[in-house]
């Protein structure tokens, strides 16, 4: 029997997780579940799966929270705030730890968990974007196992041989061929992209969501971020990671060989898929997704990406090439210009130009030190913000 952690309980990728898990008591049991400020989520999932801890990063939610709780189940221990969301990470009671929260805001819990040695279902690709050799060096120190749960990075997983830490050639992989559906827009004329709303930007026509990474995926910033994700947890540069654009997102990426194999993982698009590999990684347990229909199918289409329409993708390699504090500052810049695009303060197009303005303001500096990363993003934050003001 395993104790898991799951933070970000309330997000899709939580309520995903949660329903493999009910799938399989015999081997899983939830030991915490955590939350931002949705009460009401967090106290029907805390009656159904009645784990040790139940914590709100907000404290006023928390402080609800245990008011209810408390004449129902009052055994279950109400946390809150960062050392809350550190705590379960690290429990000795936890041996997997999922972490699903959205942003740079699930750094310092997923760290918690790679300090404590735990294994790591890695959906949070932020973190790693952040702090990636950071990341990765704790992992090894600790001994902590990473197990992505990115559909794509998931797919490569799968597609890897034994041994690809100690570098590609080693293992004849010649290439990543990282796969993207191109989002609500791929076909959005470059003047049209002016006027998207947040609801249109939203609309994945694959995927259901959060937010936020729903207007990545319509500015491609989704697949920026994970070709810097692909690179540290596959320990390669960004020139070997290619992005193909796969409208019917049913590969879901794909490793080329020296002697030309081309490798892909396949299956319906439901994060359920590689949720359930990463829990019962070596096993395969059942997932709750369907067989894939290949006749209904019929067809997979690939197509370049146009980084013109979509620069946030020529962001993010310049940022990964560039190195140090570049990706901490892409991200935060970005956090801050979807936040503005979905409250309507910015429209579309301004994403990228606040993203590129602040990397041109901030200059990346090499840094290993946590702190220096935290400041960054602090500092990133504040450019980002300053600029939604001036564009709209
Ligand atoms: P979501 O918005 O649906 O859920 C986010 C979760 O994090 C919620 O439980 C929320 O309460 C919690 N949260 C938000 N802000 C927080 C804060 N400041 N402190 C503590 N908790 C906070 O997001 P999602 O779509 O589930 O995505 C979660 C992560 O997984 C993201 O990093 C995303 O990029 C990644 N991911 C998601 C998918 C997907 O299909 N949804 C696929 C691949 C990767
Ligand atoms: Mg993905």
């Amino acid at each position: 029997m395993k104790g898991i952690t799951v933070l970000g309980s309330t997000g899709s990728i939580g309520v995903s997780t949660l329903d493999v898990i009910a799938r399989h008591p015999d081997r899983y049991r939830v030991v915490a579940l955590t939350a931002n400020s949705n009460v009401d989520d967090l106290y029907q999932q805390s009656l159904q799966f009645h784990p040790a801890y139940a914590v709100m990063a907000d404290e006023q939610s928390a402080h609800d929270l245990a008011c209810r709780l408390q004449s129902v189940a009052p055994d279950i221990q109400v946390l809150s705030g960062i050392d809350g969301l550190e705590h379960v990470s690290r429990l000795p009671e936890v041996d997997y730890v999922m972490a699903a929260i959205v942003g740079a805001a699930g750094l310092l819990p997923a760290l918690s968990a790679v300090h404590a040695g735990k294994r790591l279902l890695l959906a949070n690709k932020e973190a790693l974007v952040v702090s990636g050799q950071l990341f990765m060096d704790e992992a090894e120190q600790h001994g902590a196992e990473i197990l992505p749960i990115d559909s794509e990075h998931n797919a490569i997983f799968q597609c890897m041989p034994a041994g690809y830490a100690k570098g590609f050639a080693g293992v004849g992989v010649r290439r990543i061929l990282l796969t993207a559906s191109g989002g609500p827009f791929r076909q959005t004329a470059a003047e049209d992209l002016v006027q998207v709303t947040p609801e249109q930007a939203c609309a994945h026509p694959n995927w259901s969501m959060g937010r936020k990474i729903s207007v990545d995926s319509a500015t491609m910033m989704n697949k920026g971020l994970e070709v810097i994700e692909a690179c540290w947890l596959f320990h390669t540069q960004p020139d070997r990671i290619k992005v193909v654009l796969h409208p019917q997102s049913v590969i879901h990426s794909m490793v080329e060989y020296t002697d030309g194999s081309v490798l892909a993982q396949m299956g319906n698009p439901d994060m359920r898929t590689p949720i359930a590999h990463a829990l019962a990684w070596p096993e395969r347990i059942a997932s709750g997704v369907s067989s894939l229909d290949l006749f209904e199918i019929a067809r997979l289409d690939f197509e370049a990406p146009d980084y013109q329409r979509f620069p946030c993708l020529s962001l993010a390699y310049q940022a990964i090439e560039q190195g140090g504090t570049a990706p901490a500052i892409l991200n935060a810049a970005n956090e801050i210009a979807v936040a503005a695009f979905l409250d309507r303060r910015i429209g579309f197009t301004a994403i990228p130009k606040i993203i590129e303005y602040t990397l041109s303001l901030i200059p990346a500096i090499a840094t290993h030190s946590l702190d220096e990363l935290l400041n960054v993003d602090v500092q990133a934050r504040i450019v980002a913000e300053q600029q939604t003001s001036m564009l709209v």
